[in-house]
């Protein structure tokens, strides 16, 4: 059985170190996560997985790391600064603060049942910054809420520096904030998160092609490469579209209390592109845009065949990393009944995701043979480069085998006294506790073949 509920989640990661409260010695704030020892590496394995499959296995995506301090400029061309909102009302009774559009009853309060509810109002959730030595602190950036338009106002550099033909995509992965009413549901809605996105440029007439491409494309990595099972995801088009879609559909994972959103997979036509051009009268542009006076560049394609330059439309790609690290988590999650009242929690992570690839567990502590031969190993494994290899010399090899399982490290190399005599050791499998007996040359090969699983 998957977790019961976030808080199996919660109480692992605190007691093993994949995520703590953020500035938690001081109280916490709300919103904020750090990562630990095994979260920052799971993350890590998450990110890769994506960066893998968008860009090392094709030609025609390109990757970007663009900064977070960004222009107010690009917000007020991409029409954030004007209308990334959300309806904020208060509870006259109980001063609670909520987003009208995720309230259990939006004529209840959530926090005392009170139908004394202010009328909504819009709510900022970007979040401004004084950069520079300004006189007054006013604010004259702002950290990035995405990082799409970062990517949509490095079309040219990156299309200047290495050409392509449409259709082709640029990704990102990284940092977003959002001052978001009420932060929950653990990282599932946070102010300061992790995104990893695609902008796919296509021409206009293959725009729903692409579309429908990429949903497929999306479901089969998280059920593939995240092992989600496909019963547990969905698509959820949306039913009111954003002013810059033409159509928009979520995955959504089915998390303890409900199927939510993961992933966004949008056809923003030309919006983005039409908004932030130079000299938007040269092209016909679909979209409703702002007229932009500050663009210093033309954001446009020229086709070479047809000789015509025009503004290609977006089909975007939008993860949460941390929501994928959550659901992934959750789906790993087992607690096992072992018989005679004992259980035993795993985390049944896809092996390549797992934050540690294998532990080296000399059965006895400091027993210099032991340690030597311990140490061999480990010295191997790490130069294959696949990742976290750790030697655990407690000497307390059921302990050890419980935080491994619960950490989902996939094996676990036990060295005892019989590896002296012929080299051999033992791995002990983390799903099925199955434990084989191997020459230590094997162990590599072994060690590989678990991982490619
Ligand atoms: P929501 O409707 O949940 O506020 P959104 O539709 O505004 O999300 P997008 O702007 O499409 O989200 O962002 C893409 C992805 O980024 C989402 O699918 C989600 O996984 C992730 N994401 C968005 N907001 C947050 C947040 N506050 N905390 C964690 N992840 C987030």
């Amino acid at each position: 059985m998957p977790a019961k509920t976030v808080n199996d989640i919660v109480a692992l990661c605190k007691r093993r170190g994949f995520i703590f409260t953020g500035s938690e010695i001081y109280g916490g704030l709300g919103g904020a996560y750090d990562y630990g020892p095994y979260g920052v590496e799971l993350m890590k394995n998450i990110r890769n997985a994506w960066w893998n499959a968008m860009i090392y296995s094709r030609d025609d995506i390109e990757g970007l790391d663009a900064a977070l301090i960004t222009n107010r400029l690009m917000w007020k061309y991409s029409g954030h600064e004007a209308g990334f909102s959300d309806p904020l009302v208060e509870c006259k009774k109980c001063g609670a603060r909520m987003r009208q559009d995720k309230m259990k009853d939006q004529t209840k309060c959530d926090n005392c049942g009170s139908t004394e509810i202010t009328e909504p109002r819009a709510y900022q959730l970007m979040m401004g910054l004084s950069i520079g030595a300004t006189a007054d602190g006013a604010i004259n950036a702002y950290l990035r809420p995405e990082t799409a338009t970062t990517t949509y106002t490095n079309f040219k550099n990156v299309l200047d520096a290495k050409p392509h033909k449409l259709p082709f995509g640029i990704a990102q992965i990284g940092k977003a904030f959002r001052n978001e009413i009420s932060p929950r549901g653990f990282v599932f809605r946070m102010r300061e998160f992790e995104q990893a996105e695609m902008q796919y440029f296509v021409n206009p007439a293959d725009d729903e092609k692409y579309h429908e491409m990429w949903m497929q494309e999306r479901l089969s990595w998280w059920i593939n490469v995240l092992g989600i099972p496909a019963e547990k995801l969905r698509f959820a088009p949306h039913e009111k579209l954003a002013h810059y879609a033409k159509a928009a559909v979520d995955i959504e994972y089915e998390f303890p209390d409900g199927f939510d959103e993961v992933e966004g997979i949008h056809n923003r036509q030309d919006f983005d592109l039409g908004s932030h051009t130079k000299a938007q009268s040269d092209f016909q542009i679909n979209a409703n845009v702002l007229e932009n006076r500050d663009s210093t560049t033309k954001l446009s394609y020229f086709d070479p065949q047809s000789g015509a330059n025009f503004i290609p439309y977006v089909i975007e790609t939008a993860m949460g990393v941390n929501r994928a690290m959550l659901a992934v988590m959750l789906e790993a999650y087992e607690e096992e009944d072992l018989g005679d009242g004992k259980t035993r929690t795993v985390l049944k992570l896809k092996p390549a995701l797992a934050p540690v690839k294998a532990a080296v567990i000399p059965l006895a502590r400091n027993v210099p043979e032991l340690l030597d031969i311990s140490n061999d190993i480990v010295a191997k494994l790490r130069k294959m480069g696949i990742g976290r290899i750790e030697l655990e010399n407690s000497g307390n090899i059921g302990k050890n085998y419980r935080r491994h399982d619960e950490i989902g490290t996939p094996v676990c190399i036990t060295v005892d006294h019989q590896s002296m005599e012929d080299s051999t050791v033992t791995l002990r499998y983390r799903d099925t506790m199955e434990q084989v007996r191997v020459a230590i040359e094997d162990v590599p090969m072994k060690l590989l073949e678990i991982l490619n699983k």
